[in-house]
Order: structure tokens, then C-alpha cells, then sequence
């Protein structure tokens, strides 16, 4: 008799990529046999209900999440990072798939817009801690009711009906990061934001600000990796809502074009927070290669115009020195100027021209090391860009020619 040998990992991480059935079972029986009860939850049971991919899977667990996030590990050849704090976990597979597992949870908000204190409890309770109908969804993986879908506060009717619901009238005091997230969903999916939710939003958005600079930015990053259209509709209704007063001034006219044109979403981002008063970016915790591209991306107007006027790739080169590189990029990508041609070139091209004359050529030629070399060396760039010299050779005649002149 053949004997029944269970599939590799990689076989298991395939299934489980695809979200299958076969996959899915299987990890509601390993949770069985652990003596726990597993359910999908949240954005991964809307998207499956509205026949959309999803490439993470979101676990909720009715058990010990520890151990079965292990026995996980070991069936898939990989490693459970569990947080005990927050009873979470997970495990990341050959391509970059991520499994989320929390122990399902009751939540309560000590202060409105501080993060919840967080006990165990049943998958109904989970359910109700959540943020909109739509994402308040679980399907049981357990073997015996595998499929069932829970769904306690009419998430599928609002599916059905296009709406994005609140669960309760407190939802966008408790966290106000709930805002942006419902109006993202809304763009995302086309939704309607339901009417009693969108007073509560709007009631929400005119209350003084309780969320740190940190919350603030996760959901600006969280907007930036939406599909392009998405983001810049996100970005225009939310600051129409008031909901970016948190950023200062209002968002000029023609920023919405500007930001459409973006593709990356880190390159969005920095071009976005430019776009608003610097004071109020700067208490936003935004690593310094971000800020230094924003504060090329805020000369953008000067860049463009102090451009105009250069002339030689020399000159052109030595003005843009000045300035972050990705930060030109974006202003090459989203204005429509004549001087974006030399930006370009500059990226391209000019940037990357290097001299072979080094110090140590200057010193064997008996010239005292000083403020001196910079300029010579510079000289020589110059001359190089503006194709004076084009090799050794000829650096090295022409540094002869100007130390001979002096
Ligand atoms: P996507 O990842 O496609 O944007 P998602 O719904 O999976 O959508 P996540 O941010 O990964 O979004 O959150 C997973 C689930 O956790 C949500 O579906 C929701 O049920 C719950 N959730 C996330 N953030 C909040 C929040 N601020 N308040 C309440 N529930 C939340």
C-alpha cells in the first residue's frame, strides 16, 4: 500500500498563494488539531466576496496563537514571528506571501485616538471591534462548518449595496485613523461612504486632532500605495473633508494633476508632504531622505527658472549639485516646463560624468594641497561636461596649460 506522504512545503505555499480551498483546509485542520478554531477575517473575506485577488491572508484565532503558529512554521518550512504583547504572529513564505494570526479580541480605547487595550475573546467580539461592515466579515476554516461565513453586522449587504458603514456611532472618536481609511476604501472600490457614517466622519474631521504625527503618516503611506487614480481621489476628498488640516495650508489647484503623474508611491509621498506647510510635515516622523527630497521638490519653482537661464551642461551640472537627485526626478516627471529637458539630462547624463585626474595626480605635479585642488579639480569637470577635454590626456595637458598661465 503507497503510503499517504504529505505535500512539501513549497506545494503547501503554492496553494496557499492562490488561497484555495485545498490550502485553506488544510490550515483550519492543523488549527483543529492543535484545538484551535481559525477563521479567515476582514479585507481578505471582502475581496473574496467581491472576487478580488488578495495576496496576504488575515487569520483570526480561537486558541493558543503561539502554538499553532509554530506547528504552522514547522508544516511550511518556515519561521513564526510572534509578538506576545498583541498575541499576533507571522509567517512570511518563499515569495514574499505574509500570514497574519491574532487571537481573536475585545478592544477597548483607554483615550479616543490612542491605540486599544486588547483581551481575548470570541471571533463575534473580534467582529465587532472592527472598523467598517465591509471588513467585519470571517469564514470559518474549521473542518466542521468550513466556508460558513459570519457576518454578525451585514457586511455582505453592504458589499451588495456599495457602502462603506461604521459599526457604531463612537467609531471615528475611538480612532480617527478610521477617516482616511474610509475614504480610501470609498475611492478604492468606488463605494458610497453611507450617510449617517459620513456625518459621523465629518463630525470627526472638525474635532482638534488626537492622532500622532506616527498614525498620521502610516496612513499617508497606506494612501500612496493605492493604484494611482485611487490615491489622488483619496488625497482630493479627504483634504475637500478637511481631514489634512493636520498638514497646514490647502493644497494648490494644480497638485492633484502634479501628484497623478507620479508612479512610484514612495516618490507620491514625498511629493505629497511638499506640498504642504513645512512646519507641519516636519512634526511628522519622515526619514531624512524623504525630507530631502521634499526640500528640493519646495525650490521646484526656483530650480525651473534659475534653469532657464543656464546654458552650458557645465553650468547646469554645477546648479544641480545642489539639490536630491530623486527630488529633481519628480519635478522632471509631474511639471510641464522647458527646463525639464536639462533636469533629464542632467539625471542621465552629467550627473554621472567623472574627470580621471585625481589629488594624487595634483600632488605629484608639486601643487600644495589646499582649497586649490577643489577648484582644479572642479575646472576640470567643467571642462569635461562642456566637452573640452575628453580623456587623461587631454586633462592633463590642459591642467599643465593653466598651471604654466599662473
Ligand atoms: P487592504 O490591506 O486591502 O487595504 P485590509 O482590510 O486587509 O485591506 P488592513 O489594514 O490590513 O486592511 O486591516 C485588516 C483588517 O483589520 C481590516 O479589514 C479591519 O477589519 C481591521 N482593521 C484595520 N485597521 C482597523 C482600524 N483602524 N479599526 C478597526 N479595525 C481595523
Amino acid at each position: 500500500m503507497k503510503s499517504k506522504k504529505s505535500p512539501a512545503p513549497q506545494k503547501r505555499w503554492a496553494l496557499l498563494r492562490r488561497s484555495t480551498n485545498t490550502g485553506l483546509r488544510w490550515l483550519g485542520e492543523i488549527a483543529a488539531q492543535e484545538g484551535a478554531k481559525l477563521y479567515l477575517v476582514g479585507g481578505v473575506v471582502r475581496d473574496r466576496l467581491l472576487g478580488k485577488k488578495t495576496l496576504d491572508i488575515d487569520l483570526a484565532c480561537e486558541g493558543n496563537v503561539q502554538r499553532l503558529g509554530e506547528r504552522l512554521a514547522k508544516e511550511l518550512g518556515t519561521r513564526f514571528l510572534y509578538y506576545p504583547p498583541f498575541k499576533t504572529g507571522t509567517l512570511q513564505g518563499p515569495k514574499g506571501e505574509r500570514i497574519d494570526i491574532a487571537r481573536t479580541r475585545k478592544e477597548g480605547y483607554p483615550k479616543p485616538g490612542e491605540l486599544p487595550k486588547v483581551e481575548p475573546a470570541s471571533i463575534t467580539d473580534d467582529l465587532h471591534r472592527r472598523d467598517f461592515t465591509v471588513n467585519a466579515m470571517a469564514q470559518s476554516l474549521h473542518p466542521s462548518d468550513f466556508g460558513n461565513l459570519l457576518d454578525p453586522l451585514k457586511g455582505q449587504r453592504d458589499l451588495k449595496k456599495r457602502l462603506i458603514r461604521v459599526l457604531h456611532d463612537k467609531s471615528f472618536t475611538d480612532d480617527p485613523t478610521r477617516i482616511f481609511r474610509a475614504v480610501r476604501y470609498a475611492e478604492r472600490f468606488s463605494f458610497r461612504i453611507e450617510p449617517h457614517t459620513l456625518v459621523l466622519l465629518k463630525k470627526a474631521v472638525k474635532r482638534t486632532p488626537v492622532l500622532s504625527g506616527e498614525r498620521h503618516l502610516y496612513e499617508l503611506r497606506c494612501i500612496a500605495q493605492e493604484p494611482k487614480e485611487v490615491r489622488v481621489r483619496t488625497i482630493k476628498r479627504l483634504e475637500s473633508l478637511g481631514a489634512l488640516a493636520f498638514l497646514g495650508k490647502p493644497l494648490a489647484p494644480l497638485s492633484p494633476t502634479r501628484l497623478g503623474r507620479i508612479k512610484e508611491s514612495c516618490e507620491f509621498l514625498c511629493l505629497l508632504l511638499s506640498l504642504f506647510d513645512e512646519t507641519h510635515v516636519k512634526k511628522l516622523p519622515v526619514k531624512k531622505a524623504c525630507l530631502e527630497t521634499t526640500s528640493t521638490l519646495r525650490e521646484a519653482r526656483k530650480i525651473l527658472s534659475s534653469l532657464a537661464r543656464l546654458r552650458t551642461p557645465s553650468q547646469i551640472t554645477f546648479y544641480l549639485n545642489n539639490y536630491d537627485q530623486r527630488g529633481l526626478g519628480i519635478i522632471a516627471e509631474t511639471t510641464r516646463a522647458k527646463s525639464c529637458d536639462k533636469i533629464a539630462r542632467y539625471l542621465e547624463d552629467y550627473s554621472n560624468v567623472k574627470i580621471s585626474t585625481t589629488g594624487d595626480d595634483l600632488k605629484r605635479l608639486g601643487i600644495q594641497p589646499g582649497p586649490r585642488y577643489k577648484e582644479l579639480l572642479d575646472n576640470l569637470l567643467a571642462s569635461k561636461l562642456d566637452a573640452r577635454v575628453r580623456n587623461k590626456r587631454e586633462e592633463q595637458a590642459l591642467l599643465g596649460h593653466w598651471l604654466r598661465e599662473k
